[in-house]
């Protein structure tokens, strides 16, 4: 940590967030049940239906899904940063370190963000200010919450670029964000998610505009820094080649809901889910040559007006009738996984 944020200003800063109690002995991050709803002239749409998953330090959780299956609006959730109207969180918790972020008031939740849980954004031409330097908005949260002066959050904002890999750190300081690749823009937003030193960071499709090897490399540094300083980390994606190289665990999710979740190592060996499974199935591999590639069939249904029982039972391949009347609840498999599917078993097995 740099001699800025370990001022006695920066303590000051902090002091009122460690009054709120937070438990050391608590899980790092725990959400518990999540429900977020979207208020539209259509009707009310279920975003979020039931979500729960922890993590904990040096972890990383990969949320896995289609476009809209919920997985940005949790992350905005966790982090408080849902327009509302139209969202609400319809109910459940989400704990840092044993506090319910959900029963603080806006002012008390907002130092968190950035100071205990930052994020980093998909589209990072769009998440930094173009009339700005990339040094001035890096040594802003310096400025803003250490009372760094204008030169230390300078130096602060060289730091930071350095330590996410920017060649000559010194001399690009003071470049804006349109003289940087799509590579080291988002370094660039892998160091503002670092500014404040947050215990949790989450990465929502950190390398979806960037080509393959530049993917590699952010994804690289990524685990690097969690590695290094102990990060939890949540992984946004809907590749399951990203998160099977950095991920511990997985949640996938489908239209709302967490159906499976699992070690990597279970999620990839033996999925638990018919929905989980044809995702492994629909990934190109270089020994079916020639062959048609596997699709999922149909459409993500709509959050307004789910089908009844299962939401996946009309693009499933082992659904029967039981599939259409009940909905499934989550199931607890062996080795603390599980899976909202009735016929989990038969899935493993197949
Ligand atoms: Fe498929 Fe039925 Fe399982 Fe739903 S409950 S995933 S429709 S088998």
């Amino acid at each position: 940590m740099t001699d800025i944020l370990s001022s006695s200003d920066h303590q000051a800063e902090q002091s009122p967030l460690d009054s709120l109690g937070f438990d050391d002995g608590a899980p790092l991050l725990e959400v518990k049940n999540l429900h977020v709803e979207f208020h539209t002239r259509d009707g009310v749409a279920h975003a979020v239906n039931g979500v729960s998953f922890s993590l904990e330090a040096g972890e990383t959780l990969g949320i896995l899904g289609e476009s809209g299956c919920g997985k940005s609006v949790t992350a905005q959730a966790v982090m408080g940063i849902l327009e509302s109207p139209p969202a609400k969180i319809a109910g459940g918790e989400i704990r840092y370190r044993g506090v319910d972020l959900l029963s603080l008031d806006e002012k008390t939740r907002r130092p968190i963000r950035a100071n205990r849980i930052a994020m980093i954004f998909q589209d990072a031409l769009s998440a930094l200010n173009p009339v700005f330097t990339v040094g001035w908005q890096l040594g802003e949260p310096a400025r803003k919450h250490s009372g760094a002066s204008r030169g230390q959050a300078r130096e602060r904002a060289v730091e930071l670029l350095d330590m996410v890999g920017i060649p000559a750190a010194r001399s690009r300081v003071n470049d804006y964000p349109h003289q940087f690749s799509g590579g080291m823009r988002q370094r660039v937003m892998i160091a503002m998610a670092l500014a404040l030193e947050p215990d949790v960071i989450i990465a929502d499709e950190p390398t979806t505009a960037l080509d393959v090897t530049v993917q590699a490399q952010v994804m690289d540094l990524l685990a690097d820094l969690q590695r290094e300083r102990d990060l939890g980390l949540i992984l946004i994606t809907h590749d399951m080649g990203v998160v099977a190289d950095v991920a511990d665990k997985i949640c996938v999710m489908y239209a709302g809901g967490a159906v499976e979740q699992a070690s990597v190592y279970e999620i990839y060996e033996r999925p638990a889910h018919p929905y989980t499974k044809a995702l492994l199935e629909s990934i190109p591999r270089v020994d079916q040559k020639g062959q048609d590639l596997t699709v999922i069939e149909g459409l993500p249904p709509s959050l307004i007006a789910r089908p009844s029982g299962c939401s996946f039972h009309p693009r499933c391949a082992f659904a029967r009738q039981r599939c259409t009347d009940d909905e499934p609840p989550l199931y607890d498999l062996p080795a603390g996984r599980t899976s909202a599917c009735h016929y989990w078993e038969e899935v493993l097995d197949s």
